[in-house]
């Protein structure tokens, strides 16, 4: 298989399609991104990478980075943790408070706000200094010192966290929150600030798509059944109430974040990485979802 021809096709053809969509403003300092950026990386699992585009711009990984942190926990915290979150998709908006209510406290999946926020607090408990093991946990997957907090972005968020905030307190009337909620916020925002370009989002996936293995680190990350886990996290959750869309017209696990990346992973065979940062109504990118049916049609395999 040809890999670098197949993206460069891909990225031609949605060039070509052009669909269009909305930049995220509720964050402000998302907006100022050039909403033109696209760009493909795909890693092999010997290492090789593919690119095109915009592949080798960093960008804001968002929602992204909740894999990664909830990789860190499940490996430390194994079955304990999944009697605080849920592993069950939403079908409601990201951060829906009326859900978390309804749910008594226990957050419907690790990748919606509230479930992440658990998983954050997890690591707060568990690291003095939660934000750098995020770092450190990704330049270990990913083979090379590779991310950076946007401060502007950071800051930008934390003026605008009421939302994210009264989750957490939610989730503390319900004893489902160990830290205080100012630390665990800022840890969050924190961790949704951090920037990387898409080869090396695709090289921290690789573990997920090598049965829990890294390449880069040279050492088993997660078991292979934590591996084949959060993959099945990724499937019926990864892209919030458009999760099951993407499973009908992808058939990937892949994680989606609104600064308009998203990461996924053909279990065997590679993990890839695409970027652009129009948004459609459900929050995830137009141009990454249309690029990996693409790839998916054109592969004829994707999990299914
Ligand atoms: N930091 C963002 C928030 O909490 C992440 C949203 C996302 O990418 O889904 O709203």
């Amino acid at each position: 298989m040809d890999y670098q021809q197949l993206i460069e096709e891909v990225y031609q053809e949605v060039k070509t399609k052009n669909p269009r969509g909305k930049v995220a403003d509720y964050i402000p300092e998302l907006a100022n991104v050039d909403a033109d950026r696209f760009g493909i990386a795909l890693v092999d699992l010997e290492g090789k990478v593919y690119g095109v585009g915009d592949y080798d711009q960093p960008f804001s990984i968002q929602s992204i980075s909740k894999v990664h942190t909830l990789t860190m926990v499940a490996h430390i915290f194994q079955r304990k943790l999944w009697s605080r979150v849920n592993v069950e998709p939403s079908g409601n908006p990201f951060n829906s408070i009326a859900q978390l209510e309804f749910e008594k406290g226990i957050p419907r999946n690790p990748f919606i706000n509230a479930g992440a926020l658990v998983i954050t607090d997890a690591l707060t408990t568990k690291f003095e200094n939660p934000v750098e093991e995020v770092s450190r946990f990704i330049h270990e997957v990913s083979g090379k010192d590779c991310v950076t907090i946007n401060q502007d972005v950071m800051n930008s968020e934390l003026r605008h966290s009421e939302r994210n905030t009264a989750l957490a307190y939610f989730l503390k009337a319900y004893q489902n929150f160990d830290n205080p909620v100012e630390e665990v916020i800022k840890t969050y925002v924190a961790h949704c600030s951090m920037e990387m370009c898409c080869v090396d989002l695709a090289r921290s996936f690789s573990f997920l798509a090598n049965d829990g293995y890294s390449i880069y680190a040279k050492r088993e990350i997660v078991t292979e059944s934590e591996a084949r886990r959060i993959n099945a996290l990724m499937l019926t959750c990864g892209f919030y109430d458009e999760s099951g869309e993407f499973a009908f017209r992808v058939g990937l696990p892949g994680k989606s974040g609104v600064g308009g990346g998203v990461a996924a992973v053909m279990p065997h065979q590679f993990s890839i990485a695409v970027w652009s940062p129009e948004l459609n109504e459900k929050g995830n990118s137009v141009k990454a979802i249309m690029a990996l049916e693409l790839l998916t049609d054109k592969l004829k395999f994707s999990l299914f």
